[in-house]
């Protein structure tokens, strides 16, 4: 074991386990160690770093904002704020759903509440759903929304919830991707539906083709708020700004996003569309940093570079690369996804060990569970990185059966 990581055992929690790596620097969707390896990072910090590592448009985004006015509270607006909530609204588009049973000015395409993480724009969200009246919402099994306890309460997987039941609320949960549980599941008290457009901590796993429209309609029918999760989804990485926020059969009311929007700064967002931007009123929620300009600025630098280096056509390019090599591996059993958030099913239980033999092949790749790995590197994947992984992949999954 490295100082570093004796240090780390010693001074931080053991809620992660021990670290596989210390990190010390960064380049485009290249990473060091402290030891000065270098490898090729195909998770993004957990499709965080849309433009890779050190991208000098973030770096000069923040700085400029930093040393021009870096924080001020939300009793003052600063104009990134005020940009970045208008282009997140230019991007999700017009609502197209706009129900009586709603409360609020008509007219309205919509509006932003900005967090600093994803759990923290699904809490807001949650209390959003609150304002409806109604108390009961439905969330799918195997979903994942964040650690927070409202988050956690809608979180599908049993083991993270458990240990800090009870939790608030009264969900339901639904098997993803089954449009009949979902009829079943929804009744006019149901304030909202709330479902990731794929399932990216399960192990980006994807619904059945017309699930979401079906959900949309279901809502529809009971004047419940349909919500997308799209943290992991959002900004580019599935080579859409959105995965389904933006398609009008689906048209959702809420949508959350995180991860890659500030590029690596922590912010979130929860985005009320149309009427649902209405029902958080002065003195409902807050945050001291949501909202700050350095994220704002850090994720307007991210919105703007996706749209300069034509980013939403290189995750749809490069996913497409990274999904072939995998598919051509004969211990890939399934491969899954969309542009730059990409799953593998194994065909046995042995994705820790690929894990491993990615590390010491140097690639950073992430297993979902035993026999699944997710793939969401930078959306600034060059050919050259692909080339690598193409050239090894092989060699890495080999190696891996053959470790215990
Ligand atoms: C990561 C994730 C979250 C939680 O985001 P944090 O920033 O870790 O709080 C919520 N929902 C989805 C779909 C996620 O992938």
């Amino acid at each position: 074991m490295s100082t570093s990581q004796e240090r780390y055992a010693a001074a931080l929690m053991n809620t992660f386990g021990p670290p596989q790596l210390v990190l010390s620097r960064g380049k485009g969707a290249r990473v060091w160690d402290e030891d000065g390896r270098e490898y090729v990072d195909l998770l993004g910090g957990i499709a965080v770093n849309a433009l890779g590592h050190a991208h000098p448009a973030v770096v000069e985004a923040v700085t400029r904002q930093l040393s021009t006015l870096g924080h001020v509270s939300n009793f003052f607006a600063s104009e990134p704020q005020i940009t970045l909530a208008e282009r997140l609204l230019d991007l999700i588009g017009p609502p197209t759903v706009v129900e009586s049973a709603r409360p609020g000015p008509p007219g309205s395409r919509g509006k932003v509440f900005f967090t600093n993480s994803g759990t923290e724009a699904n809490e807001a969200a949650l209390k959003l759903t609150r304002r409806t009246g109604r108390t009961h919402l439905v969330a799918a099994e195997g979903s994942f929304h964040g650690r927070t306890m409202g988050a956690l309460a809608l979180t599908g997987k049993a083991a993270y919830r458990e240990p800090f039941e009870p939790l608030p609320g009264h969900v339901t949960f639904v098997p993803y991707g089954d449009p009949d549980a979902l009829r079943e599941a929804v009744t006019d008290r149901t304030a909202a539906v709330v479902l990731e457009p794929i399932q990216g901590e399960a192990g980006v796993v994807e619904p059945p083709a017309g699930y979401l429209e079906t959900a949309r309609a279901v809502t529809r029918e009971h004047g419940t708020l349909l919500w997308l999760d799209e943290v992991q989804t959002g900004i580019g990485r599935t080579g859409s700004w959105f995965a389904a926020a933006q398609d009008p059969a689906v048209a959702p009311d809420v949508v959350t996003v995180a991860k890659g929007l500030g590029g690596g700064i922590p912010i979130g967002a929860c985005l009320g569309i149309g009427p649902a931007g209405d029902l958080l009123q002065p003195g409902h929620h807050g945050t001291t940093f949501g909202g700050n300009p350095v994220a704002c600025a850090a994720a307007l630098a991210v919105i703007e570079t996706i749209e300069s280096e034509g980013l939403l056509d290189n995750a749809l390019e490069r996913g497409r690369e990274l999904a072939e090599i995998l598919r051509s591996q004969p211990e890939v059993v399934g491969v899954s996804g969309r542009g730059l958030l990409v799953g593998a099913a194994l065909s046995g239980d042995f994705a820790p060990q690929v894990v491993r033999a990615g590390r010491e092949a140097g690639f950073l790749l992430n297993a979902t569970g035993p026999s699944r790995l997710r793939l969401a590197p930078p959306l600034v994947l060059a050919d050259d990185d692909v080339r690598a992984f193409g050239d090894a992949g092989a060699d890495i999954l080999a190696a891996a059966q053959e470790t215990p």
